[in-house]
């Protein structure tokens, strides 16, 4: 990366420049210099690899102007993709429902390989697939491939658990059905809504968040899936309720039941997980991390813990 800033060394000396304040000028220097490069591949669909550091979208991609697209986040694992194919039929069912054409899966599939293989570093790593309305001007679809690391933060919480805070997703459970351009249950590039939910949660000095609707139903996390125990098994909210459909849940209650944990889909409030014997959040990349506490209420420290996070293939001694 070659971004100069050699003006923010000015800034953080309450502005002036060195120049006109009669010092000498601040050299610029290669952003590379103090803040460590982060590695990344990058492919565009029907082009293959290109330079990671080379400007991809136009100015007036619709991906961009309006988050009007949609995405997948898949895990990489000692150079292979996990799970691939559920989350590129979850991505076709999120293009179908933007009334987006029909991506062609082989291609995507393709690209996938390319990139992770150009990645080529064992350990984990997350593989995103980003397909947008295209340009404004008209045009095909924009699809391009990224691989990068792990955000710190999701695998920091795997180790220590998260502390939750239940907020409201502003709309009742029965809504979306009748609303569909509220796109509940599609990965729509426009995550600005959940974002800022966990920006407020850790305002309040929590980590995360369970979005509830307004009739009281447990939802989701705003990147991952709720799970609980209860009653002797593992729990989990139907996609019948405005959700994403999450793979890892998928994986995880199939890895659970070869453990012999029984599984259960059911819709759930509030009082459900504050009186459940464990409680996790769980998505593609932080695998699974265990709720420490509930808006400010401690939640039990689950013995099921270690072997659900080995059953994600994590090393299950570290919540
Ligand atoms: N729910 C939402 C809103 C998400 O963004 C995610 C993942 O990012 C999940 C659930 C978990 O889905 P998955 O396990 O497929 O990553």
């Amino acid at each position: 990366m070659s971004v100069s800033i050699g003006r923010a060394r000015d800034a953080a000396d309450g502005g002036g420049g060195g120049g006109r304040a009669g010092r000498p000028e601040v050299p610029l220097v290669s952003i590379s210099t103090v803040i460590p490069v982060t590695r990344r591949v990058v492919g565009v669909l029907g082009a293959g690899l290109v330079d990671p550091e080379a400007p991809l979208v136009r100015a007036d991609d619709l991906g961009l102007l309006r988050g009007d697209g949609c995405f997948e986040s898949v895990l990489v694992r000692d150079g292979a993709t996990v799970w691939l194919d559920a989350h590129l039929a979850r991505l076709a069912g999120s293009a179908a429902r933007l009334e987006l054409p029909a991506p062609d899966l082989d291609a995507w599939r393709t690209l996938a390989g390319q990139v992770v293989a150009a990645w080529g570093r064992p350990g984990e790593a997350v593989l995103r697939l980003v397909l947008t309305r295209g340009p404004e001007a008209g045009g095909t679809p924009t699809g391009f491939a990224m691989v990068t690391p792990l955000p710190g933060r999701v695998v920091r919480h795997r180790a220590t658990g998260v502390h939750v805070l239940a907020l409201t997703r502003g709309f009742p459970s029965d809504l979306p059905a009748a609303a569909p351009w509220l796109l509940a249950g599609v990965k729509a590039l426009s995550y600005a809504t959940n974002m800022a939910a966990i920006r407020h949660a850790e305002a309040k000095g929590a980590d995360d968040v369970i979005f509830t609707s307004t009739d009281g139903h447990v939802l989701e996390g705003p990147t991952s899936t709720v799970v609980w125990a209860a009653g002797g098994s593992l729990h989990t909210i139907p996609p019948t309720e405005p959700i994403l459909d999450g793979v890892t849940v998928r994986e995880l209650f199939a890895a659970a039941a070869t453990e012999g944990i029984p599984t259960a889909v059911t819709p759930a409030r509030m009082a459900d997980l504050h009186a459940a014997d464990g409680l996790w959040l769980v998505s593609t990349m932080r695998r699974i991390a265990a709720v420490r506490s509930l808006d400010g209420r401690p939640c039990p420290d689950s013995p099921w813990t270690p072997t659900l996070q080995r059953a994600l293939g994590l090393r299950g001694d570290s919540a």
